[in-house]
């Protein structure tokens, strides 16, 4: 039931640039082209009813991809993604289409700069059929730190200016609506100020939102949030019967939560991802971990089995087994999310996958993050029940992939059922978005006024 409304969706979704059905000359249709541009990767998806032989090859001067569709005549539909690739793609700069020999379609994609370029085939999954998958890659990945760093100083810098507003707002008689005060004085930031020291901010930077030191009360560093919202581009999550798509919801509440933490200088936020694109389960992971996040916190709003599962719930990793059949049935559709939005199984994300997340090797660090994640999910759960029943009264447990940092704490928070008509109207509603981002915000604060992190470098 939900493959097809997924489909149906997914033809009429934002970023599905092409959805038609052209007979190829041995019968393969091509079903869909959609574009995902993102900063970490834009990625270009062909989907057939069957497979296509496909070989590719790049040049560097000038940068190009070039992919012949072999045995089949897809001129005239790929010619629709000409016009349809965004001017701001950080990657692409243009779409050739020509008919390379007789049956043989050529696909050019001139490039802003030479790229890493991944062409695979994945099978079908879901309720997606054969797809033929372009990724363009960056050379050079960019450093997670520098980019945290610069992604923080301008939350900051947006911060002031709607508190400037907010003030503004207050003067002529509005309620003033300034955000809560700071949980902590505010705090050292080293990973900051060692930033500073090694490479000059650019002109016109802000050289830190936060003062170099400040009394210590408990926690005197600031602590970092890894906030991951679910799924995102082929991967659109649950789609509730309304034809509202989980992966944009948790977005949403995602990205509202941030801007709550952003607001106190306790904080530094990286969000996994910050648009609509896939994200490999291992890739959220190693993000947190490459930014020694104290914290990781995954966002969903997933559908049930039942259609009357209502209120949120908080998960933990499981060392072993799951702590229900709902828990290990959830832990089992998160963790097809890889699939489903489309892993290169030769290439790097994969090799990624193996060490970090596939096979369970719980150590005794992983036991300890365990332990930790309870205690955080249970600070969260208490908020998340002043705004309505919670799904289960107690964190649940099962093998969450995305949870599997061996020493980062990391929650996975079912928000609301999209798969509950009025959960999926409360999920669209800002205000609700809002109020399970402030209920997040509570928790974490509860949980890291209690358990203040260790210095850098140590488990909290
Ligand atoms: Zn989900």
């Amino acid at each position: 039931m939900r493959e097809r409304d997924r489909r149906r969706l997914l033809k009429s979704a934002p970023g599905v640039l092409l959805a038609v059905t052209l007979p190829g000359v041995h019968g393969a249709t091509l079903i869909g082209v959609r574009v995902w541009p993102s900063p970490d990767y834009t990625r270009v998806t062909l989907e057939l009813d069957a497979p296509l032989p496909a070989t590719h090859f790049t040049t560097s001067d000038p940068p190009r991809v070039v992919v012949d569709f072999e045995g089949i005549d897809l001129t005239a539909a790929l010619r629709e993604l000409v016009a349809r690739v965004r001017a701001d793609d950080p990657y692409i700069a243009g779409v050739r289409i020509g008919q390379n020999r007789p049956g043989v379609a050529r696909l050019v994609l001139d490039l802003k700069h030479a790229v890493d370029a991944q062409v695979f085939a994945l099978t079908p999954v879901g309720d997606y059929r054969h797809r033929m998958v372009i990724d363009l890659y960056p050379l050079q990945p960019p450093d997670p730190i520098a980019e945290l760093i610069a992604q923080n100083a301008q939350n900051a810098r947006n911060t002031s200016a709607a508190q400037a507003a907010r003030t503004a707002r207050s003067t002529v008689g509005t309620r003033p609506a300034a955000p809560a005060p700071s949980a902590y004085p505010d705090p050292i930031d080293p990973l900051a100020q060692w930033l500073r020291e090694r490479a000059p901010a650019p002109a016109g930077a802000s050289s830190s939102a936060r003062p170099e030191s400040g009394p210590s009360q408990g926690v005197d560093r600031v602590i970092t949030i890894a906030i991951d919202p679910g799924h995102g581009g082929e991967d659109p999550g649950a789609i509730g019967p309304g034809g509202t798509m989980e992966k944009e919801v948790v977005l949403a509440i995602a990205r509202r939560l941030r801007d709550r933490l952003a607001a106190e200088s306790t904080w530094r936020v990286l969000m996994t991802r910050d648009g609509d694109f896939f994200v490999p389960l291992a890739t959220r992971v190693r993000k947190a971990a490459a930014v020694s996040a104290d914290l990781f916190i995954s966002i969903h709003a997933d559908a049930f089995t039942s259609p009357e599962a209502r209120g949120s719930s908080v998960f933990v990793l499981s060392e072993r087994g799951a702590s229900s059949v709902g828990a290990r049935w959830l832990a089992n559709q998160e963790n097809r999310a890889d699939q489903i939005g489309g892993v290169n199984i030769s290439g790097v994300n994969v090799r990624v996958t193996d060490r970090d997340v596939s096979g369970v090797l719980i150590d005794l660090t992983t036991a300890a993050q365990i332990r930790h994640s309870r205690r955080l999910g249970t600070a969260v759960l208490n908020e998340l029940g002043r705004l309505g029943p919670v799904h289960k009264p107690s964190v649940e447990q099962a093998a969450f992939a995305v949870l599997k940092a061996p020493d980062i704490p990391s929650l996975l928070v079912e928000t609301a059922f999209i798969s509950h008509p009025q959960e999926e109207e409360k999920l669209r509603d800002p205000l609700f978005q809002d109020q399970v981002a402030q209920a997040l915000h509570a928790g974490i604060r509860h949980y890291f006024r209690a358990h203040p992190p260790g210095p850098r470098g140590a488990p909290a």
